[in-house]
């Protein structure tokens, strides 16, 4: 695409002047954040018009991320499963591991723009708190995470992580000691700290601008995969997947292919099975109701108390999902799919014989989709998968699965 049309792209598919996409996203904040996000909003688009801004934040993206992020066909699986070609973006080759650091790095550069010495974030099983921490870390800057106290219970390599970056850990201990717990204590922070700290948020969700500006410091993996899709095979893919938690790796892959004839498909987590209730599929059994700032598809009761979800892998347990994928879905652009546990388990070690790669947990919920899908199609077909991260940090869940009995 050429830059112009790029941009033309860019412009089909904003927000409204609200932050809306369709009837969902929104600014639900307290009134004093009203300034402050209207503050972040103009200095977003400021930066994002600004040439030397964008030089910088690419240089660091080649730099300091590794991008770009191949793309790579995955022969031996496709042979495996007999049906259409799976083509791996590999987000997990990245620095820290995951997709995280594309977003980390845009608002970590917007936040020193801004003269804040100080960011905070929230984090369920630490990764996002590790991204911010880790540029934190490079620019200098005062780091707090907030994170609920069971989280820090389960995932105490990631509280070390943090620490070692130099960043301090705060224990939520209200409601459940998760993250939608930390998230509100970081929203809190927030508006009584604004004048000097920024809020990086972790995924496409919160209130209107994050959403967008999530979406577009993302983008450059869709981007990177459309291009190198062209140079490789001399067209684009049947069809793009990827997993979703709050869905920032799959706007990332999917916003800059969705003006393009490609079948877009999200995968949610179904944990134990959708029938049983234990799982984080928030689009395909939720329903719409304000979380974390925005209106969206959220797992909740009928009292609005937001319900407890399981998934094996700790980043896509979130209850809700980004306003404008739940838009893209009203609209008919995007097909959801889930995968269970056991599904991502079988993809992991699937992926891991027959290409020597270990996936994340939460990107081997899209290859378990991606695998199921291919073996409908046929050999010319191609499905891109957007690989979100690197499996080393799910070793101990994978061994405590395999252990007990089941041959890796
Ligand atoms: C956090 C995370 C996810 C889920 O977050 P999204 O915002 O939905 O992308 C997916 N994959 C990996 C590797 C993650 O770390």
């Amino acid at each position: 695409m050429s830059e112009q049309t790029m941009y033309d792209m860019e412009m089909r598919h904003m927000p409204d002047i609200g932050g809306h996409f369709g009837r969902f996203g929104g600014k639900y904040a307290a009134e004093t954040l009203m300034g402050p996000l209207a503050e972040l909003e103009a200095a977003f688009h400021a930066s994002w018009e600004d040439e030397s801004f964008q030089a910088e934040r690419l240089r660091l993206l080649q730099q300091y991320v590794g991008r770009p992020t191949p793309l790579y066909h995955a022969e031996h699986l496709s042979r495996a499963i007999g049906g259409a070609q799976i083509i791996l973006k590999r987000e997990d080759l990245t620095h820290t591991g995951a997709h995280k650091i594309n977003n980390t790095i845009g608002q970590g550069l917007l936040a020193q723009r801004m003269g804040k010495k100080r960011v905070i974030a929230e984090t369920g099983a630490g990764q996002h708190g590790v991204a911010t921490a880790t540029v934190a870390a490079m620019f200098d800057m005062q780091c707090d995470v907030y994170m609920g106290r069971e989280d820090m219970r389960r995932q105490a390599p990631n509280v070390f992580r943090m620490e070692l970056l130099g960043a301090r850990v705060i224990p939520v201990d209200c409601g459940s000691g998760t993250l939608k717990d930390a998230l509100n204590e970081a929203l809190r922070d927030w508006v009584a700290s604004c004048e000097t700290t920024f809020y990086i948020i972790g995924t496409v969700a919160g209130p209107h601008p994050y959403p967008l500006m999530v979406r577009q410091y993302h983008a450059v993996i869709g981007q990177e995969a459309r291009a190198q899709f062209l140079e490789q095979f001399g067209r684009l893919p049947d069809v793009a997947m990827a997993c979703v938690g709050g869905g920032s790796n799959a706007m990332g892959l999917l916003h800059p292919l969705r003006d393009d004839n490609i079948r877009l498909v999200a995968v949610e987590a179904a944990g134990y099975g959708l029938e049983t209730g234990q799982h984080a599929a928030s689009m395909l059994a939720g329903r719409p109701g304000i979380l974390h700032g925005n209106l969206t598809y959220l797992l909740e009761n009928s009292e609005g108390q937001i319900n407890g979800t399981h998934s094996i892998s700790a980043g896509l347990d979130y209850p809700g999902v980004g306003p404008e994928l739940a838009a893209m879905y009203d609209a008919g652009r995007l097909e959801l799919d889930s995968a269970t546990d056991d599904q991502a388990l079988q993809a992991f070690k699937r992926l891991a014989h027959t290409e020597g790669i270990l996936p994340a947990l939460e990107s081997s919920h899209a290859l378990a989709a991606a695998m199921r899908m291919a073996s409908t199609m046929t050999p010319d077909q191609m499905i891109l998968v957007n690989l979100s991260g690197r499996g080393d940090k799910d070793l101990d869940t994978v061994m405590k699965v395999f252990g007990k009995g089941e041959k890796a």
